[in-house]
């Protein structure tokens, strides 16, 4: 019999987060070949013989962490500004006299530490939504950056295309004209996209919001997913500046704005959704639009109105939610174990019950709900034959879980600090014992370093 590529064996627990959430206890082990997952048992089942084996003795082994929603570029500017910023309207105008001036050299430098920073936190797939394009082919640099350190990613081809002069919240010369962004939507689309299970990139089409893109190209790009194939992605109900804007220029909410531009359909992703009316709950599942969760970027300004998104509520309506870091400007860290153990505390304190959220949940949204957020449900976020092998290791046996009473999913997002312990994409090492693969951690900070400096030298 032909040994198969690698072997993780006698596991403490793996979450395979099929459909039945699984927990295969004391000894469990995964086969993998050719990049996807052939067997998995449980301690007493014969293992097939492989070239590569890992002893994971100790350890919770889940399914790489999905990220539905981020900007990348952004831990060029990281964290939000001392003394607060009200609004999302002057959250743009601070930072957009610095990410106009974003050069090459700065994109390719801030995806490869955004990607490093979700890597260590157990991520192995990663979103880019990138709407501020100062220079040609940004997008291109992003993904050749995400092929070679070897994650996988969702590039948002993202967009604004309405400057101020036509009432969008774009600064002068910052916005894109319409054609010239369908025209690289189109182009992206040709080169990049992957239909396939095992795709490392896919592409999809996202205007930044309704304050700052026009409405054609919200329909245009709609058009274009359905021809192509591709998803699309939208930040939507997510600021009471929004909803003020969207509410005197249409005279609607934005989520019914959304639905009336023809995007409410399952190809389409929405970060935030903080603020859905019951009504509009029961459209969005009906619809099959998944939602984004943003959990920290929601309340690290000291709380948006009315917020953090109602993800029970959403889920209860039989909403699709996934989570995502957002950008590192936002939500200020990159670390999607962090993101999903604050969406889990989130929910508790907004419900003010334990049972509005448990680990499992957490785990749920932070995979499987991203996954098909993504729309890649089958082919990662799960532990399953034939799924790709985008697997992370956890240590359970260090002093953070010393004494735990629970089980290992519910020790992981209750307890930490966590950072992965090895994990691999299509059965790639990604990181290995702690550190990530092949990487000069020293010198990739100091590059971006000197790029961070060059832009908030433009601050205002
Ligand atoms: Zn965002």
């Amino acid at each position: 019999m032909t040994k198969v590529d690698l072997l993780i064996w006698n596991a403490n627990s793996i979450a395979t987060m099929n459909d039945a959430r699984e927990i295969i206890r004391d000894g469990g082990w995964i086969a993998i070949h050719d990049g996807l997952i052939v067997q998995i048992g449980a301690g007493n089942d014969s293992q097939p013989e492989a070239k590569t084996v890992v002893d994971a003795t100790g350890c919770l082994i889940t399914p790489g962490l999905v990220n539905s929603h981020q900007h990348l570029y952004q831990n060029l500017t990281r964290s939000m500004k001392p003394n607060g910023v009200t609004g999302l309207t002057e959250w743009f105008w601070t930072y957009f006299p610095m990410w106009k001036e974003l050069d090459e050299e700065a994109i390719r430098t801030s995806v490869r530490l955004g990607l490093f920073e979700l890597a260590l936190s157990g991520c192995t797939t990663a979103t880019d939504h990138e709407y501020i394009h100062p220079f040609p082919f940004l997008m291109d640099a992003a993904i050749e950056e995400a092929v070679e350190v070897g994650m996988r990613l969702m590039a948002v081809r993202g967009s604004m295309t309405l400057g101020p002069e036509q009432g969008g919240v774009c600064l002068p010369g910052m916005a894109e004209g319409e054609e010239d962004v369908i025209a690289d939507c189109i182009r992206l689309i040709e080169k990049w996209h992957d239909p396939k299970a095992s795709a490392m990139v896919q592409v999809a089409l996202g205007p930044s919001n309704l304050m700052s893109s026009t409405e054609t190209v919200f329909t245009r790009s709609a058009e274009i997913a359905k021809k192509y194939g591709v998803r699309l992605h939208t930040h939507i109900a997510d600021d009471p500046d929004e909803t003020e804007y969207v509410l005197e220029h249409f005279g609607k909410t934005p989520l019914e704005v959304l639905e009336v531009l023809g995007w409410f359909t399952e190809a389409t992703w929405c970060a935030h959704v903080v603020y859905p009316s019951d009504m509009e709950m029961q459209r969005l599942a009906e619809s099959g639009v998944s939602v984004a969760h943003c959990p920290s970027a929601t309340v690290i300004d000291g709380g948006l109105p009315g917020g953090p998104t109602p993800v029970r509520d959403l889920l209860n309506a039989g909403v699709n939610v996934g989570i995502g870091c957002d950008g590192a400007t936002a939500g200020d860290h990159q670390s999607m174990w962090m993101e999903t153990k604050t969406a889990l505390l989130l929910s508790r304190l907004r419900e003010g019950t334990v049972q509005a959220m448990t680990a499992m949940d957490a785990l749920w949204l932070a995979t499987r709900g991203s996954a098909k957020a993504l729309g890649r449900e089958g082919n990662i976020g799960q532990l399953s034959i034939r799924a790709n092998a985008d697997i992370a290791m956890w240590r359970m046996d260090g002093i953070a879980y010393a004494g735990s009473l629970v089980d290992d999913v519910t020790a992981l997002l209750q307890g930490g600090p966590a950072q992965v312990w090895s994990s691999w994409v299509g059965g790639v090492p990604l990181v290995q014992e702690g550190n990530l693969v092949g990487v000069d951690v020293s010198a990739e900070v100091a590059r971006h370093t000197k790029s961070a400096h060059r832009l908030q030298s433009f601050s205002q």
